[in-house]
């Protein structure tokens, strides 16, 4: 098996194909125009599976640069700015991929970029705002030959109304069309200054020929785009489209070639991944292509990201039983302790209903680790509705949670909502939550002290003897360890204190 040595992970804006040649090897399957993965971790057994002048060379004799655009090569050039969650990261992975296969090169600075590319998130006010801001940042940069792009649900959700308010855009295009984005490309390349992909009615998910992974320990792999299900304040079903789920034998391959990479970790990816509708014949359902995945040669850990309370089945914490190599970490968002803003937020779940799916992983052998996400400042949300929440927190006891102020979002049904609450009040909230919740994190893992767990090393500190890594149940670790060499390897470490998120520990060898 491939090992991966001296590559730190990296930022979400992510390297340039050259910089990791710099800093290592680049190994590529990609055999005949079949779905391939670019992988730019560092490999032990081969330098270079790949020709990579084919991917970072000048590009194709036939590209004309359009009139008053900068000449190549510096037009082939690409920056990539990703903002929002892990399912943005992985698409500006994939988008990464198809660039590079049209032989051009990733920059780490705008300023050296012909193309410049802002994957976004509208799923909060704020990270909207964050996007146009960064957008006015380069509003002079198109007079000086750059095209600029805006993708993902924000350019979903704007449409062409981003040309209105950043006419220096040239290029718009929803995370539902990125099929598209080699055409789109084209268009661009052949002079075309404003193009747009804005369908949202496609069958397919984005599944691209390369996909240049950012990540060198864990690989993400969408499995169900957008969501059907309505929750009163998401944009998600407007940004990202109705639910599609990828057929199992093309996962099943992805994950092969993964392994052949020297990928040991996976983590499948969806908005409501537990959803997962195969479309083929097979009709696997999702427990079984947990399974599947774990039992494929070289996979050590198989993730799954974000689960839906109302579609969390026995059968996958079966399927956790079963199978150790499916981690043991479930994140199951809640939203809010109380049945009446759960009614108001459309969640389809009752508080009793979700606590039921808790009793159900927490009757597991395993000790599986629950996280979950909360909205407060719901409009209508009492006090309460808000101490049921509180109350919510002390009986799961999660291990971690992402809390937000709810942040209203266009075309969403709560925008109609009465009994808005002030944004002070929202802040007092999420104030007293989080609070709550450190508390909690600061018991549940000092509990563990003394115990010893499994890591996938993925980090190492510029002080000496110092690495980190993460737990099967997605805690991080940060111990010491007198071997020279441990990324991309699993270590055992022996937890000797505890923060309220992360674990302290040293390598037992
Ligand atoms: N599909 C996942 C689910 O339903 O659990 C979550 C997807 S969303 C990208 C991640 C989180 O953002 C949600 O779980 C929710 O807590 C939060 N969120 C979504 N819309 C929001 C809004 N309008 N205001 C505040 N938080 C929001
Ligand atoms: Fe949004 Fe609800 Fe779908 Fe999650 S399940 S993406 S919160 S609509």
């Amino acid at each position: 098996m491939r090992k991966f040595l001296n590559l730190l992970p990296i930022g979400k804006q992510g390297l340039g194909l050259q910089e990791f040649v710099k800093r290592g090897s680049v190994t590529a399957d990609f055999l005949g125009g079949k779905a391939g993965v670019v992988n730019c971790g560092v490999s032990m057994s081969k330098p270079f599976d790949f020709e990579i002048g084919k991917l970072t060379g000048p590009g194709s004799a036939s590209f004309r640069p359009p009139l008053g655009l900068a000449p190549a090569p510096e037009r082939r050039t690409f920056f990539l700015e990703t903002f929002g969650c892990q399912m943005n990261d992985h698409d500006s992975e994939k988008v990464a991929g198809v660039l590079l296969a049209r032989g051009y090169r990733q920059v780490d600075r705008p300023e050296a970029a012909g193309l410049i590319l802002y994957n976004t998130c509208s799923i909060r006010e704020k990270a909207a705002q964050k996007v146009f801001s960064r957008l006015g940042e380069y509003r002079t940069k198109q007079s000086e030959g750059k095209i600029i792009g805006v993708l993902g649900c924000l350019a979903q959700q704007e449409g062409e109304d981003i040309f209105e308010r950043a006419p220096w855009v040239s290029l718009v295009c929803g995370s539902a069309s990125y099929r598209r984005l080699p055409q789109l490309i084209a268009e661009l390349e052949s002079g075309n200054h404003r193009v747009t992909g804005l369908d949202l009615d496609t069958d397919e998910t984005f599944e691209t020929e390369i996909t240049r992974r950012d990540n060198p320990f864990r690989a993400y792999l969408t499995i169900i785009e957008g969501c059907d299900k309505a929750c009163s304040y998401c944009v998600v079903p407007y940004t990202r489209g109705p639910e599609r789920s990828r057929a199992s034998d093309s996962i099943l391959r992805e994950v092969r070639q993964l392994a052949d990479l020297g990928y040991s970790e996976v983590q499948l990816l969806g908005q409501t991944v537990n959803s997962y509708a195969d479309p083929t014949p097979r009709r696997m359902r999702f427990a079984e292509l947990l399974l599947a995945v774990a039992e494929v040669p070289g996979i050590r850990r198989v993730r799954f990201t974000t689960s839906h309370p109302s579609d969390f089945t026995p059968d996958i914490v079966e399927a956790m039983e079963a199978q150790p190599k499916v981690c043991e970490h479930v994140h199951l968002p809640v939203q809010s302790g109380s049945t009446k803003v759960l009614r108001a937020m459309q969640r389809t779940y009752t508080r009793s209903e979700y606590l039921e799916k808790i009793g159900m992983i927490r009757s597991a052998t395993r000790a599986i680790a629950i996280t979950t996400d909360i909205i407060v400042g719901f409009p209508g949300e009492s006090e309460a509705d808000f101490e049921e929440t509180l109350r919510l927190l002390d009986e799961v006891r999660y291990d971690s949670l992402f809390s937000f102020k709810y942040s209203p979002r266009p075309n969403t049904p709560s925008l109609k909502l009465p009994d808005v609450i002030p944004e002070e009040e929202k802040s007092r909230r999420l104030a007293v939550l989080q609070d709550k919740q450190r508390e909690i994190q600061s018991a549940r893992n000092g509990q563990l002290t003394g115990e010893t767990f499994e890591v996938l090393v993925s980090g190492k500190s510029r002080r000496e003897n110092q690495w980190s890594g993460y737990t099967s149940s997605n805690r991080l670790a940060n111990f010491t360890s007198q071997a020279k060499e441990l990324l991309g390897t699993y270590v055992q470490v022996r937890v000797t204190g505890a923060t309220p998120n992360s674990l302290v520990g040293e390598h037992v060898v």
